[in-house]
């Protein structure tokens, strides 16, 4: 079964993932805030990404750039005149949409051989009584749609004290040219040898005519960049460098995204068409993910060639190149482009997770994502929260679990409940207080000092004592199988 949007979207709003933003005020066009569990879920993807492809390659390098920049890399990097959509009116409702998306969405017809009827029609099918396909306006069936104009998607603004022109400049709409315009001081203050990478985090603003899709498409987004150089006259493995790297790219991605999770049925590669392709580009392959709308974009790996240094070099006057020792040359390097939205991802994540199971004759939702993306690592539960003893343990417990990892307490309801609401949030582990554990001092019994850990998929539990808690949970967060834990200890019974 597979999540639909609106479950997803109640999830995250009631699990405090992600809030509209502005809400009390009506809420903002396709602007959301990540909630208390958003942020660690998106911190935690953007954190293996650059550990994952920035501090463990020995090829890469990070960067942050502003984003405002100068006004004249926009210029020269194509956005001024080129980053536009076409846009089509609707001369009744004055609805906006996306001329190249119009035909996708379902359509209002008013049916003639079906008096009076209004219906909707699924997108890209004709009218099932009188054969007509959409020529209106497809949210009010009524309105003429405009011819397509071009729209710029870039935000406008100005820096400084006076709204001028000489003033105006734009929010970046992607990471990438904070990455070009510092190519040189990248390469000199680093003192890097082709082939190397520069990545980048950090948000990029479209004035997109049709945002929409929860997260999936939004004004204000972040987005994980890498501009990769690579030596054009290079061969590897018998083949143009720029081709190899970008082969190699796409395989470091799709890979990346699988080993946090998402299922190989759900992600497709899509190869761009030849008329499809940006004038600079050689060869644009997407990720696509079977997102709940459909297959749609994750991310795209583009060959950009040495299109946006030759650019930047000629609008700047300065020189972006590199010296080949070995064919004692100046070379501009070409750029492969692995460019992911760090949103896109995490509605992707969410979604691959969302699970509903029945235990027992009640429905389980459970969010089965990677341990290390979870937002919460660990939570430390108490039985009983009227025991003293066993409140502080638990307390004392995540204190110490802490130090290392996301770990909450919690003793607002009672177990069974306590352990539906982690596993409706994706906890991969959960730690359990009891009377065993700090004894009863009225009856003079001693406790064991043991403290029950369930594992969220398989919901087996197993007995570890307190001392060994940390070790425990650290190698299972480091992808320890639980197979192994319930080997070392004792299993406890599910009552
Ligand atoms: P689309 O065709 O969906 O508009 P794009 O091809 O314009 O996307 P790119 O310019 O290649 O997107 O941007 C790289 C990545 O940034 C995308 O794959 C996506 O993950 C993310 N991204 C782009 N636009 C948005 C947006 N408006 N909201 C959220 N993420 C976005």
């Amino acid at each position: 079964m597979s999540v639909t949007m609106e479950t997803l979207v109640s999830l995250c709003k009631r699990r405090g993932f992600v809030f509209q933003s502005s809400e009390i005020y009506g809420g903002t066009g396709s602007c959301w805030d990540y909630g208390p569990l958003g942020v660690e879920l998106k911190n935690n993807i953007k954190r293996v990404w650059w550990r994952d492809f920035v501090q463990q390659r020995a090829d890469m390098v990070g960067l942050d750039a502003s984003i405002l920049m100068h006004a004249t890399v926009w210029k020269a990097s194509g956005h001024v005149d080129h980053f536009t959509d076409p846009m089509v009116d609707c001369r009744e409702c004055r609805r906006r949409f996306r001329a190249d998306k119009v035909d996708e969405q379902p359509w209002v017809h008013y049916c003639p051989a079906t008096k009076g009827n209004k219906f909707t029609i699924p997108a890209g099918e004709p009218c099932g009584h009188c054969g007509a396909r959409r020529t209106l306006c497809p949210e009010c069936g009524k309105g003429e749609l405009t011819p397509p104009r071009q729209f710029n998607l870039m935000f406008r603004t100005f820096m400084g004290p006076v709204e001028e022109d000489a003033a105006v400049t734009y929010l970046r709409p992607e990471t990438a040219q904070g990455i070009f315009v510092n190519f040189d001081n990248v390469l000199q203050s680093m003192r890097r040898k082709l082939p190397f990478g520069i990545a980048q985090i950090g948000k990029a603003f479209r004035n997109e005519i049709t945002p929409g899709n929860f997260i999936f498409r939004t004004r204000e987004f972040e987005q994980m960049e890498i501009e990769y150089f690579v030596n054009p006259n290079d061969t590897v493995a018998g083949r143009p460098a720029d081709e190899y790297w970008h082969e190699r790219w796409i395989e470091d991605c799709v890979g990346w995204f699988k080993r946090y999770g998402l299922r190989e049925e759900n992600l497709r590669l899509r190869e761009h068409d030849k008329d499809e392709l940006a004038h600079y580009a050689k060869r644009t392959a997407d990720v696509e993910y079977r997102f709940p709308i459909g297959w749609s974009e994750l991310m795209g790996i583009a060959n950009r060639t040495d299109f946006d240094l030759k650019q930047h070099a000629q609008f700047s006057g300065k020189t972006l190149t590199y010296f080949d020792e070995d064919r004692k040359a100046h070379v501009v390097p070409y750029v492969i482009e692995p460019s992911a939205g760090a949103d896109r991802a995490l509605l992707a994540f969410l979604a691959d997770a969302y699970r509903e199971e029945e235990v027992r004759g009640e429905k389980r939702v459970v969010l089965r994502l990677h341990p290390e993306l979870a937002p919460v690592s660990v939570a430390v539960l108490p039985l009983l929260k009227k025991r003293d003893d066993i409140v502080e343990t638990a307390q004392k417990i995540r204190d110490e679990l802490a130090k290392r990892w996301i770990a909450v307490y919690d003793d607002t309801a009672a177990i069974g409940r306590l352990y539906r609401r982690q596993d409706e949030v994706g906890t991969p582990y959960c730690v359990t207080v009891d009377v065993q554990t700090v004894g009863d001092r009225d009856k003079g019994e001693a406790g064991d000092g043991k403290v029950t850990i369930r594992d969220r998929d398989s919901m087996d539990q197993a007995r570890v004592p307190i001392g060994e808690l940390v070790p425990v949970v650290g190698e299972l967060l480091a992808g320890g199988e639980w197979t192994k834990i319930a080997a070392r200890f004792p299993a406890v019974k599910v009552s």
